[in-house]
């Protein structure tokens, strides 16, 4: 039997495979939110690295605005 859907570790591997593209493309420029550097992730006021967030989404929306992904240049 052959079937194109993912199974669910599959889905489960390529949503932790964008979590972690998407902390790496943000810490490429630093956090507005809690001022870590290029580089570092993002931490709580307590000193703790977010876990359930890539970053504070201040600082994704810095990284979009540095350099637009190419399919949504056209819209604006
Ligand atoms: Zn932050």
């Amino acid at each position: 039997m052959t079937s194109s859907r993912p199974t669910r570790a599959q889905t489960r591997d390529r949503h932790r495979l964008e979590w972690l593209c998407e902390r790496e493309d943000a810490q490429t420029v630093p956090c507005p939110d809690c001022h870590a550097p290029s580089g570092s992730t993002c931490t709580h006021p307590t000193g703790q690295p977010l876990v359930r967030a890539p970053a504070h989404p201040g600082r994704i929306r810095a990284r979009r605005a540095a350099s637009p992904p190419p399919e949504q240049r056209s819209h604006a």
